[in-house]
Formats: C-alpha cells, structure tokens, sequence
C-alpha cells in the first residue's frame, strides 16, 4: 500500500521541481471547469507562464545550472500562489496556475505581482523574466479552448516583449 502511494505520488510530481505535473494541471482544468459551468456566475482564470530566453541561459550556463533555476523558480511560484490555486510545471520552462473564483484583474494582480518578483530576485548567474498569458473561462468553453485561449495571450506577452503579462480584456466578471 505504501508502494502504491509512492507510486500515484511519483505520477502526479514533477521530478525536477517536486511540482505537481502536467496530468494534475489536467485533472483540476476538468473539475474546476464542471464546477463554473454548475455554480454560475461563478469564474476562473488560467496563467500561462513561460521563462523568457531560457534557451541562452542553457547555453551560457549550462543544462545542470539551467535545472537548478527551474527548481528555484518553482519554490517562488509555489509561495506566490495562494493555498487553492493550481500551480503546475506543464512543460520545459512552462509552467500553469490555475485560480479558481479569481477575476482576470484579480488573477492579474497575482501574476503581475510575481512577474515583478522573479524580475527582482537575485538569481545564480544572470537576471531572469518570465511572461504571462491570462485568460478568464467564457461560458461554453472546452477545456482544450480555455487552455488555447490562455497559451494565445502567453504569445501576445511574447511579441509584446517579453517580461509582461497580457490578460483578455472583456469577460463575464467585469
Ligand atoms: P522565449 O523567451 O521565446 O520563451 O525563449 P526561450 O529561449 O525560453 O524558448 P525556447 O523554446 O527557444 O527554448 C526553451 C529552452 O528551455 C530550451 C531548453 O534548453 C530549455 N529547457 C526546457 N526544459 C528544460 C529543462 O528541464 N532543463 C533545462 N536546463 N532546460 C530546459
Ligand atoms: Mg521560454
Ligand atoms: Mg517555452
């Protein structure tokens, strides 16, 4: 029994960073979906974080050094979130936080918030930026779309620049 949960506990974590992993971030989408959908007018807002120019980072510094960066910037999304939202390494350098019954300017208060932090900390080697999309669940939305929505604003926040987060303007809660 003690295997077994070691194992369920090893398939939901991100061994890198002891983050929850993509499949987590897929299972709280689908649930904290069902429960805006059922309890209108309720909302949810989904962040897509990416580290801005990681690529060079690698490269200058090294894959090893490239690893440790991403276990400390997992420590500085975990304490930026609140204890209910989802926080998940989705991806290489891409990371999701899910927050439930947070507006798009609520949600953008957090993240711009921690944009401003990892902008501000000193890290080994070199400064370091993310970018962020933000997008606010629509009435009607699949999952698929939500999480497309969210990724498109995390490109706008790229072309814009980078070191930015973009949210969609007009949603239900404004
Ligand atoms: P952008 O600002 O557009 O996001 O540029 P970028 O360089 O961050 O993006 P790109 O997609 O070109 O490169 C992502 C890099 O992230 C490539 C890869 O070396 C690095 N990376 C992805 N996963 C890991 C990982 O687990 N460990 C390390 N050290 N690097 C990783
Ligand atoms: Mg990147
Ligand atoms: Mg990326």
């Amino acid at each position: 029994e003690v295997a077994n949960l070691a194992l369920r506990e090893e398939s939901l974590t991100d061994p890198l960073t002891g983050l929850p992993n993509r499949r987590v971030m897929d299972k709280a989408l689908d649930e904290a979906i069902s429960r805006v959908k059922r309890d209108a007018p309720r909302t949810l807002t989904l962040a897509m974080i990416d580290v801005d120019s990681f690529k060079s980072f690698n490269d200058i510094y090294g894959h090893p050094a490239g690893d440790d960066l991403l276990r400390l910037l997992g420590k500085v999304l975990i304490s930026a979130i609140r204890p209910y939202d989802c926080v998940a390494r989705i991806g290489g350098e891409e990371f999701a936080i899910l927050l439930a019954d947070t507006t798009i300017g609520e949600a953008f208060s957090i993240i711009e918030r921690l944009r401003s932090t990892v902008e501000q900390t000193s890290w080994p080697h070199r400064a370091i930026t993310i970018s962020a999309g933000l997008y606010s669940w629509r009435e009607g939305m699949s999952k698929e779309a939500f999480v497309e929505a969210a990724d498109q604003q995390l490109y706008a926040a790229k072309r814009g620049g980078r070191n930015c987060v973009i949210a969609n303007a007009v949603s239900r809660d404004q």
